[in-house]
């Protein structure tokens, strides 16, 4: 067991004090107001581990494994606990002193795998699924009910997905050239959603931004970091690091708020290990961010749009990147577009990466809470940044039979400067 972990953990963990503020701001303890269930409880759970007072036992796991690490409780703390860090160590401990917890979890180590293997892992598991979903076998399966999280898979990702085409490795400015930016693809949104990465080169390069994807960048390794697997999440972003550092930018630009708060804190964040591997070489920032802060082409004036969207504020962009106004502010370049906060933004919608497909029940608990503010503020569009959210919100709302659209910032504006072109 590697002393460093166990030190930096027993550190973070005795800033707490106890006191419980932290309490009302924590989603999964609002829904089961068990202490175990709440960042306080954890906590105490984490202190018992790591002194060796409580075994790594299911029931301790169960509780840490409940957490969405939405870092709620994080942004509510007065001693300036970085639960973030401290909930990522203390699965990686779960990892060490229990390696065969997730042994029985395919799909868990399929997913770490998978996203770990970079385009040519994705394009033969999309083969692959694409196989299942042709062959007599998915009948088979799903009326077997033996593998549950297939099926939730299949909720998640109804159609098919088609492998990404490769894309250039530059896109030149139209018109005349103000600068040079890099855009972070990441693993999974050009497959749940390449209009996100589209509408970004595209809205980038109208504004005079020639935009390079380099080829060596992979997964940002959210999902190893919050599964414990330290040394991997290591790996992946050493290897995005070097990719993007070889380039002379004004700026890496992220179109999913759950990879930037993982970018940003590959520079050793608060409470992160300070043997982290380093800051990125130009500023990194959210597409909206950039896209609102420059000067905006007059002939990129977008089209009315007599409508009203919902922003969701997903919630490492509230809890960590600390700054939710870019949406806002990029849609107000749309005439008309009425722009509402979803009530209750300061809960997580129980997306949380991997969460919702391993803990089916609380997502699902946290996600009603979201269709239900929806549908009470009676918008048309549900505009959320970042791609997890995305997908656990549109597989809500098609089972509920909402006709209600899931979109990208982006995808939004691009497709109302579009209209006009
Ligand atoms: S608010 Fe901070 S110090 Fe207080 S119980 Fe929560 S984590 Fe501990
Ligand atoms: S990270 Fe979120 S779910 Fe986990 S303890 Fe903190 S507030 Fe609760």
């Amino acid at each position: 067991m590697s002393v460093d972990l166990r030190t930096r953990i027993k550190r973070e963990a005795d800033q707490c004090v106890k006191c419980g503020l932290c309490l009302p701001h924590c989603p999964t303890y609002a829904k089961t107001l068990d202490e175990g269930d709440s960042p306080r409880g954890r906590i105490a759970l984490i202190q018992a581990l790591v002194e060796e007072r409580l075994p790594a036992s299911d029931r301790l796991a169960y509780h840490l494994d409940r957490c969405l690490a939405c870092r709620a409780c994080e942004r509510a703390c007065p001693s300036g606990v970085h639960y973030g860090p401290l909930i990522d160590s203390a699965r990686a401990l779960l990892e060490q002193k229990r390696p065969s917890r997730r042994a029985g979890s395919w799909l868990h180590a399929g997913l770490l795998a998978w996203t770990t293997g970079g385009p040519g892992r994705l394009r033969a598991a999309i083969r692959l699924l694409r196989l299942y979903r042709a062959s007599g076998l998915r009948r088979v399966i799903r009326g077997s009910g033996l593998f549950p999280r297939l099926a939730r898979m299949e909720t998640l990702f109804p159609d098919p997905p088609s492998a990404p085409a490769g894309r250039n490795e530059y896109h030149p400015p139209v018109g005349e050239a103000r600068g040079q930016v890099a855009l972070f693809t990441g693993c999974v949104t050009d497959l749940a959603d390449p209009a996100v990465l589209d509408a970004s080169i595209r809205l980038l390069r109208l504004a005079g931004y020639g935009v390079h994807l380099p080829p060596g960048q992979g997964c940002c390794g959210a999902l190893h970091l919050h599964a414990g697997d330290l040394d991997r999440a290591q790996t992946l972003a050493r290897r995005n690091l070097s990719a993007f550092n070889a380039l002379t930018v004004d700026a890496v630009l992220y179109t999913a708020s759950g990879c930037g708060a993982t970018l940003r804190e590959y520079a050793a964040g608060p409470g992160r290990d300070k043997s982290a591997p380093g800051p990125f070489s130009a500023p990194v920032m959210d597409v909206t961010q950039f896209l609102a802060a420059i000067e905006w082409p007059a002939h990129l004036a977008p089209a009315p749009l007599e409508q009203r969207a919902a922003i969701q504020d997903p919630c490492l962009q509230r809890n960590v990147l600390r700054d939710t106004t870019p949406p806002y502010r990029l849609l107000a370049r749309i005439p008309a577009l009425e722009t509402v906060a979803l009530p209750g933004n300061e809960r997580c919608c129980g997306a949380a990466g991997a969460y919702m497909l391993e803990q089916p029940e609380m997502a699902d608990a946290l996600r009603a809470d979201k269709l239900e503010a929806l549908r009470e503020c009676g918008a048309e569009l549900l505009v959320t940044s970042n791609i997890g959210c995305a997908i656990h919100l549109a597989a809500g709302l098609r089972a509920a039979g909402s006709a209600v659209e899931v979109v990208h910032p982006v995808v939004l504006l691009e497709r109302q400067i579009a209209d006009r072109l």
